[in-house]
């Protein structure tokens, strides 16, 4: 049992809570304020390597992979019910750390728990795969083994939900695993390696290394030792990581940037939409993957909906994400806000009139950017283009199916869409049409863990949830069984004349 330290953020490796090997450390920063919240200690490839060892120990003597699923699964459950014990905690680290609204981190905990108990369930039913009988000889059969050391690496945003959406498939299924959380968001993600050794896993089932991208993460994906990398992160992170893993010839799942279209015809019930892409590009803080901040609106609607659109924005609560009435938060780094200023600076250049909502004066100390709305864009701005990842949403105007359909896809990314339309031939054909992993037709975000999640284009490659995720967390193997008497050719068996 370890004591939790909130000064000073260790690695957790091979069942300790360690120092890195070079004795350094980074400072966490708040959103809210930008002082310092904690020290987090760093990795770097000798402390990759020393956790990807653990894990391969843990992997190669067991017993992990070696004990009963029953036995296993107890683990998973055991991991769910602290997750539930702890959701309080959880929900406070998690806005401390990413400036994200507590309203909004207090599901997550729920969320992260039905992960593991979702697996759970999976993996009773599907560690034993399909059995032929081929004729009267023979039989084969599959079954499903873990691939070994998954190295995991995920972002800051809604963080602890990620982590454990990739932790508690890969752990179910019998691998063991090396984490890399994001270096600006350490904090649940220690919450859960203590949650973790609280469990009572064996040692180096599972594993953190705590550091940044270009050290800790690179040496992850290079590791010999790595069988798979499920990643989550931007689309030029993907791009690397997949040169990188080349070498090693690593399995790899890519859940990347997205550039989400909200697209609102003339027939569709108005207010539930309005709902709908308020919520979907400034809960988060605009920091979601799946957010529509590409929004087309058709032409006979298209000004009245910007008024409505106006009126909200002028009413979001931005401010305190510890406090519960808080509807936008911080975003998570300077950095990262000076990224998103940049780019409404730029909608200003590329011509786009820029409509933002309120920051009370007590935030300025923190990275907030009101609610923004860039309005007269055309699909060909950088800001209708680039992936911003924040409380800023493009809004076009349309005319036809065909034009929004076209300007839809005219995207590098294919992650998530929007279609708001009563006329049920025309949602299924725009459905059919858009480019993109995953369509809300009338609807939004809702998602129920059975079912795949994942990008086109730009946005992906691979699908994680539901059996997909299964799939890729196991090694399929066949087994060809004689059960009767057949030929086998006899070469050899003859005296040479
Ligand atoms: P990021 O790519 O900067 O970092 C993600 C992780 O990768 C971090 O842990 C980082 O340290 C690590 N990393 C960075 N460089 C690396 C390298 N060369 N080798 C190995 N690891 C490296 O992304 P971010 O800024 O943390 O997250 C935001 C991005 O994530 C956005 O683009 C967002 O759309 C995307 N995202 C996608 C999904 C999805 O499911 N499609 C979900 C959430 C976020």
């Amino acid at each position: 049992m370890s004591t939790y330290n909130i000064e000073r953020v260790l690695h957790y490796i091979d069942g300790q809570f360690v120092e890195g090997l070079a004795g350094k450390s980074f400072t966490n920063i708040s959103p809210f304020n930008n002082q310092p919240i904690n020290e987090v200690a760093e990795g770097f490839r000798e402390d990759i390597d020393r956790a990807v060892q653990a894990a391969r120990r843990a992997f190669d003597e067991g017993p992990w992979r070696t004990m009963s699923v029953e036995k296993r699964l107890g683990y998973i459950i055991r991991i769910a019910e602290l997750i539930e014990a702890n959701a309080e905690e959880l929900s406070y680290l998690e806005s401390l750390d990413t400036g994200l609204p507590v309203s909004q981190t207090k599901k997550q905990a729920a969320r992260a728990a039905e992960n593991f108990r979702f697996y759970a369930e999976m993996v009773k039913s599907r560690m034993i795969g399909e059995a032929y009988q081929v004729d009267q000889s023979f039989i084969n059969y599959t079954i499903h083994k873990p691939v070994g050391v998954a190295g995991l690496i995920t972002p800051w945003n809604a963080p602890f939900m990620l982590e454990t959406w990739k932790v508690a498939p890969a752990l179910a299924t019998g691998n063991t695993c090396v984490l890399k959380p994001a270096e600006w968001s350490p904090l649940t993600a220690n919450k859960l390696a203590h949650i973790i050794d609280e469990a009572g896993l064996p040692s180096g089932v599972f594993n953190i290394v705590h550091g940044f991208g270009e050290t800790a993460g690179a040496s992850l994906v290079a590791h010999p030792d790595v069988q798979l990398i499920s990643f989550t992160g931007e689309t030029t992170t993907g791009s690397e990581i997949i040169k990188n893993s080349a070498d090693t010839l690593k399995r790899c799942s890519m859940e990347l940037g997205g550039k989400s279209p909200a697209i609102v015809f003339e027939d569709a019930d108005i207010e539930s939409a309005l709902d709908a892409v308020v919520w979907g590009i400034f809960s988060f803080n605009g920091e979601r993957c799946t957010a529509n901040s590409r929004l087309f609106l058709h032409e006979s609607i298209h000004d009245t909906f910007v008024d409505a659109l106006k009126e909200r924005i002028a009413n979001i609560v931005v401010g305190d994400p510890m406090e519960k009435e808080t509807e936008v938060g911080p975003l998570i780094h300077r950095k990262h806000w000076e990224n998103v200023m940049n780019y409404i600076a730029i909608a200003q250049t590329e011509g786009a009139e820029v409509v933002s909502g309120y920051i009370p004066e007590t935030y300025k100390e923190g990275n907030y950017v009101a609610p923004t709305l860039l309005l007269g864009c055309t699909n060909d701005m950088r800001v209708a283009r680039e992936e911003i990842f924040g409380p800023v949403m493009a809004v076009m105007k349309f005319t036809t199916e065909e034009d929004v359909l076209r300007m839809a896809n005219d995207s590098k990314y294919g992650l998530a869409a929007y279609i708001w339309t009563n006329d049920i031939k025309r949602g299924h054909r725009m459905a059919q049409g858009i480019e993109s992993g995953m369509v809300w037709l009338n609807s939004q975000n809702v998602r129920d863990l059975r079912i795949p999640f994942g990008g086109s284009k730009s946005s992906g490659i691979g699908r994680e949830g539901g059996h997909y995720s299964f799939e890729f967390y196991t090694e399929t193997q066949v087994v060809h069984v004689a059960t009767g008497d057949h030929h086998i050719p006899q070469f050899g068996k003859k005296p040479r004349t």
